[in-house]
């Protein structure tokens, strides 16, 4: 078997000419603009990368972007005095904190001096609290991405077995409660899970975010799973996921590439947040 690939760029720009056009609707009918501030402290070159991104795809969609470059050594009073600033600025319906910030700089106290109706990366307690209650919340942007694509793919969750490998804050554990949310039966793995692979061959979705180069291989996947593979990895100058792609594809059903699969979903879903934040305010 050779697997069907889930094609996240593809889907991702399907759905940003759909929140274009939101965009272009509710400036017609309201006058407003969706506005998404980001902040990055420091000059690490992955996070200058990500920021130039999203300020680019914030504007094409026809949102207004407005991007903070603070030096590193800005003192965490300066950076929450910002964070503040944005929470009551009129134009701004999103905030976005680039991390990983400097170690002088807790960065909870930060999260936490977003207001939760704009934090539109769905990091703050109370969003987190609202969606582990299944309350309407901002939901964390990578997450909520790997639902889109299973939505988009028509893959059936009820009843299934879903298997999520890392337990973080910003991808195990919400995708695990979106997957609960829709019905499927949830086992969370984490580096003491005995026996991995015994957990990921009973998987009818396997979700993988754990960070480590080719982690789960073929003989991890039970046939016809639908894998999503969320690792971004630089290997010899190359992109390469959590998941082994030559072998996994000839057992699972559908799977993610890595680089193409949940990546480009993540700032299609912090778009879709911003839009969301606007309309609720
Ligand atoms: P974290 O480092 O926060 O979490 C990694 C998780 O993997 C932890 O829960 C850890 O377990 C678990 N783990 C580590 N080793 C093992 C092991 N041997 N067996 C089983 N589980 C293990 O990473 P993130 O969740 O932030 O990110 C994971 C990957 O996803 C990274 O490659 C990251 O770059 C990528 N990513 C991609 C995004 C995208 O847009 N596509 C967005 C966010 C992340 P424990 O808790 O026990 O330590």
């Amino acid at each position: 078997m050779t697997a069907a690939i889930i094609d996240g760029k593809a889907i991702s720009n399907l759905l940003r000419k759909e929140i274009a056009r939101e965009v272009e609707e509710f400036r017609a009918e309201t006058g407003i603009t969706p506005g998404l501030a980001v902040i990055l402290v420091g000059d690490d070159p992955a996070s200058q990368t990500y920021v130039r991104n999203k300020e680019r795809s914030t504007v094409k969609v026809g949102m207004y972007s407005e991007v903070h470059r603070l030096p590193a050594e800005t003192s965490q009073q300066d950076l929450l005095n910002l964070v503040n600033e944005l929470n009551n600025d009129p134009k701004i319906h999103g905030i976005l904190v680039q991390l990983p910030l400097p170690r002088h700089i807790d960065e909870n106290t930060v999260i936490e001096a977003i207001a939760p109706g704009k934090d539109v990366d769905g990091f703050h307690a109370v969003n987190a609290g609202r969606l582990l209650i299944g309350q309407e919340s901002f939901l964390p942007c990578t997450p909520y991405g790997i639902m889109e694509l299973l939505k988009h793919e028509q893959v059936e969750l009820k009843g299934k077995h879903a298997v999520v490998v890392g337990r973080s804050n910003i991808v195990g554990k919400p995708v695990a409660l979106l997957l609960l949310r829709e019905h499927a039966t949830v086992t969370i793995c984490h580096s003491r899970t005995a026996d991995l692979g015994a957990m990921t061959r009973q998987a009818d979705v396997l979700v993988v975010a754990v960070g480590k180069p080719n982690f789960i291989t073929g003989d991890m996947i039970k046939p016809g799973a639908v894998v999503i593979d969320v690792g971004i990895n630089r290997v010899d100058d190359q992109l390469v996921g959590d998941v082994e792609f030559a072998s996994a594809k000839e057992v699972a059903g559908k799977i993610t590439p890595v680089p193409g699969g949940v990546g480009p979903m993540t700032i299609t879903m912090l778009l879709k947040n911003t839009l969301l934040a606007a309309k609720r305010c």
